[in-house]
């Protein structure tokens, strides 16, 4: 026996009250799963869901919102995303612009941020920012 079932009680996270509350099973998927749930607090009736489970994700979701776009490589994501230039193997005979997609063999895909000077580009790698050399006949 399991003990859980149709009009059993069952803690559950409420997506409403956003917390772990007593809830009363509202229907199963199986014997060992349960299925809906109905809130004793908020009588809202919604998808069970496992405390223990919630709470592991709501902290990393936590920790993810505390330090919004501020590394290396959220800012790299960003660029990448935005720059629809086709990606161009590295080499310092090239000449670079800025928003072009650099393929370095060494530090990967990269975003040219901005021209420094006339041979040298900023580019935002994965795991940070250097100056290249570029335009060099
Ligand atoms: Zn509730």
């Amino acid at each position: 026996m399991t003990g859980i079932g149709v009009g059993k009680e069952v803690l559950s996270y409420c997506t409403k009250c956003k917390l772990t509350l007593s809830h009363i099973i509202v229907s199963m998927k199986n014997d060992s799963t349960i299925g809906k749930v109905k809130c004793n607090t908020c009588e809202a009736v919604h998808a069970y869901k496992d405390p223990s489970k919630v709470k592991a994700k709501s902290k990393k979701a936590k920790s993810r919102k505390s330090s919004p776009g501020d590394s290396v490589a959220d800012i790299w994501m960003q660029a990448i995303n935005k720059s629809t230039a086709k990606s161009q193997d590295y080499s310092m005979k090239r000449k670079f612009l800025k928003g072009d997609i650099i393929n370095h063999s060494k530090f990967g895909p990269g975003v040219v941020d901005k021209l420094i000077d006339n041979d040298k580009v900023q580019v935002i790698f994965r795991h940070n920012i250097r100056t290249l050399m570029h335009n060099k006949a």
